[in-house]
């Protein structure tokens, strides 16, 4: 991703490739960042241990309202109260408490006004996973705090997750950040770009003699490389 920003000619001042005051960017290096936030987590009695497996968690789910989302946490493991027994999270998931019923509200700089409802169209998420790395959610949480981010921009698909982040912003006391979510880009049909769209890349378009110039006209325009061609 790196290098296709780079050969479409956008520039930053700080990342993973050079650097910058809120160092180090990669996630994987940012680990005693995130154990700082799970503990405070823990303490706060917002995340329990769960140890249900994928065949539990098959068996019990509901089927999801939104076939993208994640199945909602049947909650065999949330009356738990041995948090604050735990050292450390390894071993197994660890999962934010939502407030049932609670609506959890947002102004998107682009799509406007966003309501969701904790319990109802996401569930108790994971916030710490058994093999031992941070959940999305927590870590992009954990770093848009750390790294003074005033505005997160990203996928319409993530409009839900930013009810999910601010639950944890809240509960690690962090002032929000504005969310700007953008329209997804589609195909021919209407159907959201996949990986099975991998002709549409920006490093297939680059082999297949696209300038960068045409890739961002055709992005602005919504127009698809597909479609254009
Ligand atoms: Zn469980």
């Amino acid at each position: 991703m790196i290098e296709d920003l780079h050969w479409l000619g956008i520039r930053w001042e700080e990342g993973p490739d050079c650097g910058g005051p809120f160092g180090p960017y990669s996630q994987s290096e940012r680990r005693d960042h995130y154990l700082r936030a799970w503990r405070q987590l823990r303490d706060r009695g917002f995340i329990y241990p769960c140890t249900c497996s994928r065949k539990d968690l098959a068996q019990a789910a509901s089927a999801p309202n939104d076939a993208d989302d994640e199945p909602i946490y049947p909650g065999r493991c949330r009356t738990r109260t041995d948090a604050k027994q735990f050292a450390q999270p390894t071993g197994m998931n660890w999962r934010f408490r939502v407030p049932d019923a609670e609506k959890v509200s947002f102004v998107d700089l682009h799509f406007g006004p966003q309501t969701f409802v904790a319990g109802r169209d996401f569930g108790d998420f994971v916030v710490w996973r058994r093999d031992d790395v941070p959940a999305y959610q927590l870590a992009v949480t954990v770093d848009d705090e750390a790294m003074q981010i005033t505005e997160v921009v990203r996928g319409a698909d993530l409009l839900k997750s930013t009810a999910r982040q601010i639950l944890l912003y809240q509960a690690l006391g962090c002032k929000l950040p504005g969310f700007y979510h953008c329209d997804l880009m589609t195909d021919e049909s209407g159907a959201r770009l996949a990986k099975r769209h991998d002709a549409l890349s920006i490093r297939h378009l680059r082999e297949s003699g696209w300038t960068p110039e045409q890739v961002i006209t055709a992005a602005v325009s919504s127009k698809l490389p597909g479609s254009a061609l």
